[in-house]
């Protein structure tokens, strides 16, 4: 199977502005942000939608939301942050690789688009 665009990220194969990573996961600055911070925090593993995850996956899935406002911390958000996940491209997924967009920077409105 082909890499996913954010596997190729993870792997060094295309530039990424890399903020975070460990062991699970990676985070990386969005290319397009929508705020002026916007960060994409991924799992290593390239799960395509959070609908296609199994009860394996639940340890990461748990580790990117420990993981989040830790970056969102570093980056300076303190606790103001929103976390985004679109599932399905009816909802907006454009990028078939499990991310977690973390937001700031700017306030915030309620509901999304
Ligand atoms: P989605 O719409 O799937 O929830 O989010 C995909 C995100 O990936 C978008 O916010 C888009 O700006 C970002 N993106 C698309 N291509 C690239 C890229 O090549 N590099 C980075 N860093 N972000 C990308």
């Amino acid at each position: 199977m082909s890499k996913t665009l954010f596997e190729k990220i993870i792997d060094g194969e295309i530039p990424g502005d890399i903020v975070f990573e460990d062991d699970q996961c990676v985070a990386f600055r969005d290319i397009n942000p929508t705020a002026p911070m916007h960060i994409l925090l991924v799992p290593r593993k390239p799960i395509p939608r959070l609908c296609d995850a199994t009860d394996e996956d639940a340890p990461v899935l748990g580790h990117m939301l420990r993981v989040a406002p830790q970056i969102a911390e570093s980056q300076g958000l303190g606790d103001a942050f929103r976390l985004v996940i679109n599932n399905g491209e009816k909802a907006g997924q454009t990028v078939f690789h499990l991310h977690l967009h973390i937001i700031g920077g700017r306030s915030l409105s309620w509901p999304p688009g």
